[in-house]
């Protein structure tokens, strides 16, 4: 008899139309064992040579502003820049390359050189959402933007070079990859059932509790079905709407709430400040686009320990992604560590006051 618990098998994932390899019998609990642990990384509140902190001067000679709570300035060294000509160039079918302009921004999170999001208070993380949702509407209103991308890189494991709680923003003329497919995959499925993939997945999560990792009135954090990173997580918003501009004020302090929780549950996880790519995904510039539902992707490196991570490599890169963990028990080992009055030495950081609203169905079960 198949099981997924047992069997190698293969997972599809709904909004890109591709597949994952899980293979969970290689490790059935692979949290035993020695857990090497990495000293907390101590940073000054304030670090005069970082060019992200208030007052300090920045690679391209501009200064920051004595700054309160965000700030947010065009990148000083932009991938993307907006007065790029239009053209195109091809021979045949086969060399095809195309003009893009667009904008890159990036948004501190706070003046404090030494926070991450987990360290926040939840005031604080709201006025980062209303930053995100301003940034969003102006750049998504604009002619010459296809799609705004905001995206987190936290920690030098994921290439980031500051430490300093900021993120970036990333606006093309045209919709890039991962974005498109979420798009079309979203777009059929609308048209099929008349409700967005995401509501009727996120209400299926609710009902069978196997992959929450928190759960508030207005987001579901989960580890998707088919998650490729062994802690990856997927924050949905219970309502289907297209964007985060169309959140209510209960919505963005929910979604602050929400990335507090999961934040603080990865930093719980290996005692580490846990490294990742985070990212939004929500409808691009042009229409309204009823079938985009708005979701945050969170993409860990980590596998056992503050210092064993995941590579993707060989099979992963020439064929399909691959994981040994599998997404119920990565859900498990976030959901236990919260639950389970776990020991102070887990816990490095309590979970916010706000999660005692959070709930989960009776029957979640955890592994261990
Ligand atoms: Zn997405």
């Amino acid at each position: 008899m198949f099981d997924l618990k047992e069997h190698p098998h293969r997972r599809y994932n709904p909004l890109t139309g591709e597949w994952v390899l899980v293979s969970p019998h290689r490790t059935k609990r692979p949290w035993q064992g020695q857990v090497e642990k990495v000293p907390l990384e101590q940073r000054p509140a304030y670090d005069p040579g970082c060019y992200l902190c208030p007052g300090n001067s920045r690679a391209g000679g501009a200064r920051n502003p004595a700054y309160q709570t965000t700030l947010v300035f065009d990148n000083d060294f932009a991938a993307l820049l907006p007065d790029t000509p239009s053209g195109t160039y091809k021979q045949g079918d086969l060399l095809r390359a195309e003009a893009q302009s667009g904008v890159c921004r990036v948004v501190c999170f706070s003046p404090r050189h030494d926070l991450t999001i987990a360290e926040m208070d939840l005031n604080a993380i709201r006025v980062v959402v209303d930053t995100w949702v301003e940034q969003y509407s102006e750049l998504n209103a604009r002619p010459d933007i296809g799609y705004v991308q905001i995206f987190e890189n936290r920690g030098a494991m994921m290439g980031c070079s500051n430490p300093h709680p900021h993120c970036q923003i990333w606006a093309p003329s045209t919709i890039p990859n991962e974005p498109a497919k979420e798009h079309a995959a979203q777009k059929a499925y609308f048209d099929a059932h008349g409700r967005t993939l995401l509501s009727d997945y996120a209400a299926l999560e609710l009902e069978l509790g196997e992959r929450l990792v928190t759960v508030n009135n207005s987001f579901v954090a989960l580890t998707p079905f088919w998650a490729i990173w062994p802690f990856e997580v997927m924050i949905v918003s219970r309502r289907p709407f297209s964007g985060m501009d169309r959140m209510t004020p209960e919505e963005r302090a929910d979604l602050a709430a929400a990335m507090k929780g999961v934040t603080t549950r990865y930093d719980n996880l290996f005692e580490v400040s846990f490294p990742y790519t985070m990212g939004f995904h929500q409808r691009p510039a042009g229409e309204e686009y009823p079938f985009w539902h708005f979701h945050a992707h969170y993409y860990p490196p980590l596998l056992r320990s503050a210092t064993v991570r995941k590579f993707m490599v060989g099979y992963e890169m020439l064929a399909t992604p691959q994981r040994d963990i599998t997404p119920e028990a990565a859900a498990a080992r976030h959901y236990a560590r919260s639950r389970r009055g776990a020991p102070a030495r887990v816990e490095r950081r309590p979970l916010p006051a706000a999660e005692r609203l959070t709930h989960a169905p009776a029957q979640v079960k955890t592994e261990n």
